[in-house]
């Protein structure tokens, strides 16, 4: 007997399903995307169990016609292309017609649908690809879905679910981008614990931004309209305050649909590039309306990544699009995480707080009196507790003084010594040492930053890691799936000193922080540590914790151009003089570099 044998229709839809159907969260896809497609204005999902053991979606579109609703979920079955040209200048979400087919292989799914016109509805009742029940029934018009234990009959995909929040946090991403893509459209997300969010559907898409990202976000936005001969852009990009360190806040729509595109995101990047500093990631909702034969999408059965056949138009109408929507509507205004890279020289002597550093103080009202002191003056070179240090420097240094003959021989040259001699301050970034034999360059933010990690990561391992408390505790905004992972995971932030609750409405109110953290805003920063912890979600905890113990080092530090006192030179040789070893580096660049009295001699040639 032959092998090749024809696969049954269950089977291969079974097979079919494994390439559409990954999670709840794909199915949600499919199904709204069916809603949209049917018209529909207003469309709730319900979830239980991230969606494993129970999905619902009901909307208020067309409805199937009696007759079609069994072959609707045939494989193949669609009513949305008829021949081959069609697939060219589609403009419907779906179109393989295999979702349904695919969905209801692998679960046990209801279906419940009834056209405007017709006097009745039907029921349909499919377990596992197998027709249990239909029959006549009444229901509004419209179509509500009920998809029941997912992959019950296929146990090797079941493994590869992620816990319940985890999988309900891909669907909250889902609807919240599906949600901006469709403005006109009222979604509703509904889990066991109740309402997660809606949008009022009144076409307005900042009302829609406002409903998913909160009032902070909605407040810093600005418009983007945009047309030429190829491509009609609308949307809202973030102020470059409101930049985000990875992508995840960039929703990108083609003729409504939610796509990933490298291109246009390059595009976008570029354009803010002046306006934001490397690893930051600006906020943006765009839609991109153009000629469907542009575009290819079906790329990949998730139809989530595109390609576009005249890139470089597309590359530079986006880019156009942003760059003049940044140069004419944005007052340009310094970034809350750098201010302290240029402040010029002239004024880094003057104690007051520059006039910028005033104006961030004027922009975080919730912080005030007591806070604004340590959170916007610089380093902690200035807080009280390193004044006593400084203190008793000064004191100590008062018999040597400045050129004194502290000698160390080449052996102990590993190390540096609080005591060397102060040569200068070169560039008011370097800091230049006499020790011994050697010259000693130190780059300030980069030794600063090395102690306040070492500092900080000693704490944590020995679960000590320090709050600090705010006078005024801050409610921030969070995404639904943000506010699901930070309480999911306050354990973990809570090793890394932040104390925060739940505020209801996806907010919660934070009151400590990590304790060497000053640079900006405590809100902003929890929210960029959020961020940092989402992208990072797969590594091990500790390698998390280490990555953003190392960036709280980074802002806490004291920044390259600026003057520092001879006191405070002190201050920071002493502590580095406390760590392991100052010319190694741990994470990239070192902190220190030493050029022997020999290799200058050699450079002049006195010897050779
Ligand atoms: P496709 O969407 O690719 O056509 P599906 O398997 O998702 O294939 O759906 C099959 C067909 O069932 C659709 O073409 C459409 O006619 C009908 N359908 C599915 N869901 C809905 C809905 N919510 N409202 C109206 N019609 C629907
Ligand atoms: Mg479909």
């Amino acid at each position: 007997m032959g092998k090749v044998i024809i696969l049954d229709e269950n089977t291969a839809n079974r097979i079919a399903a494994g390439e559409v159907i990954e999670r709840p969260a794909s199915v949600i896809k499919e199904l709204v995307e069916n809603s949209i497609d049917a018209g529909a204005d207003r469309i709730s999902i319900e979830i239980k169990n991230g969606g494993i053991s129970y999905i619902k979606v009901t909307d208020n579109g067309s409805g199937i016609e009696a007759d079609d609703v069994e072959i609707a979920f045939e494989r193949h079955a669609t009513s949305k292309i008829k021949k081959p040209d069609d697939l060219v200048s589609i403009t419907t979400l779906g179109f393989r017609g295999e979702a349904l087919a695919s969905i209801a292989a692998v679960s046990n799914v209801q279906l419940k649908t009834k056209t405007k016109n017709s006097d009745h509805g039907m029921y349909i009742e499919i377990s596992a690809g197998v027709v249990k029940d239909i029959w006549q029934a009444g229901c509004p018009a419209g179509t509500a879905i009920t998809v029941k234990d997912l992959f019950f009959n296929t146990p090797a995909r079941y493994k590869f679910l992620k816990k319940d929040s985890t999988e309900a946090g891909y669907i909250t991403d889902l609807i919240e981008r599906l949600a901006l893509g469709n403005p006109g459209i009222s979604f509703s997300l509904s889990s066991g614990a109740g309402t997660v969010f809606r949008t009022p559907g009144n076409r307005d898409l900042k009302s829609a931004i406002f409903s998913v990202y909160g009032k902070e976000t909605a407040d810093s936005l600005n418009e983007v309209m945009y047309n030429d001969e190829f491509i009609t852009i609308k949307g809202f990009i973030g102020k470059p305050e409101l930049s985000r360190s990875n992508r995840n806040h960039q929703s990108l729509f083609i003729n409504n649909r939610y796509v990933k595109s490298r291109l246009v995101s390059n595009a976008v990047e570029e354009a803010y590039k002046t306006y934001m500093m490397k690893e930051r990631f600006p906020f943006y909702v765009l839609n991109l309306e153009l000629n469907p034969c542009l575009v290819d999408v079906n790329v990949h059965p998730n139809k989530m990544e595109i390609r576009f056949s005249n890139e470089h138009d597309i590359y530079r109408s986006v880019f156009n699009a942003i760059n003049t929507t940044l140069t004419t509507r944005t007052v340009l205004r310094k970034p809350f995480y750098d201010h302290g890279d240029d402040i010029s020289n002239s004024d880094a002597r003057l104690k007051t707080p520059s006039p910028e550093f005033s104006q961030q103080a004027l922009e975080y009202p919730a912080v005030k009196d007591i806070q604004q002191a340590s959170v916007y003056e610089d380093i902690s070179f200035q807080s009280e507790r390193v004044k006593e240090t400084e203190l008793s420097y000064v004191n100590d240094n008062a018999n040597p003084k400045h050129g004194s003959v502290y000698q160390a021989n080449e052996t102990d040259d590993d190390r540096i010594y609080p005591e060397a001699i102060i040569a200068g301050q070169l560039f008011d970034t370097y800091i230049l040492l006499q020790q011994g034999e050697s010259l000693i360059m130190i780059d300030q933010h980069a030794a600063h930053e090395r102690i306040m990690y070492e500092k900080l990561l000693s704490a944590y391992k020995s679960r000590q890691v320090i709050s600090q408390l705010l006078a005024i505790p801050e409610v921030v905004d969070l995404t639904t799936s943000e506010h699901a992972f930070v309480l999911d995971n306050t354990d973990f932030f809570q090793s890394i000193g932040f104390k925060y609750e739940d505020f209801g409405n996806n907010s919660i109110v934070l009151r400590g922080i990590p304790f060497e953290y000053k640079n900006v805003g405590p809100g902003q920063f929890f929210i960029e540590t959020i961020d940092m912890a989402i992208s990072r979600e797969k590594k091990e905890p500790a390698a998390i914790a280490d990555e953003i113990l190392y960036t709280i080092a980074c802002k806490a530090a004291v920044k390259a151009n600026k003057r520092l006192y001879e006191e405070e030179i002190r201050v920071l040789l002493k502590e580095l003089a406390a760590v392991a070893n100052p010319f190694s580096c741990p994470h990239g660049r070192p902190t220190a570099i030493r050029i022997t009295k020999r290799d200058i001699e050699k450079m002049f040639k006195r010897i050779i």
